[in-house]
């Protein structure tokens, strides 16, 4: 399957630093920024800075250090906004849409991060 990644959508303007964002997180293959239109009272975005539509199109040609930069930023991103997953309370979703049947809205790969309040049941 060949993927077509358009470089004018606005997450890649925003790694080229075209466009301002609120960063949580940079490591060596992501950034991490507070989304625009927060649904909870945290709402990040991981971003790979590689050219990457989807989940699938970054599974099937990213680096083994690419995909491990990501999983860890996602992780990284729920400790340092006070997310836990592991019992206690808390808790977080992490969710990625890809595609017209699931409103991706933006064509570049990201993770949504949502915590800081109960989220309801799966997609509420
Ligand atoms: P999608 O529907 O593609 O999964 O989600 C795209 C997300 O990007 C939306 O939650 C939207 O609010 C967010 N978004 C769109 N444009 C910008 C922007 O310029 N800056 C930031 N920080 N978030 C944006």
């Amino acid at each position: 399957m060949a993927y077509s990644y358009d470089d004018q959508n606005i997450f890649a303007k925003i790694l080229r630093g075209e466009i301002p964002n609120d960063t949580v997180l940079e490591t060596a293959h992501c950034l991490a920024f507070r989304d625009i239109a927060p649904q909870a009272p945290v709402h990040v975005l991981v971003i790979p800075k590689g050219a990457y539509v989807s989940y699938d199109h970054f599974a099937a040609e990213a680096s083994d250090a690419e995909i491990a930069d990501f999983t860890r930023a996602i992780g990284e991103v729920c400790r340092l906004c006070d997310l836990h997953g592991g019992g206690g309370e808390g808790g977080f979703r992490v969710i990625s849409n890809a595609g017209p049947h699931a409103s991706q809205e933006v064509p570049h790969l990201h993770v949504h991060v949502l915590g800081g309040r109960p989220l309801g049941g799966l997609l509420a």
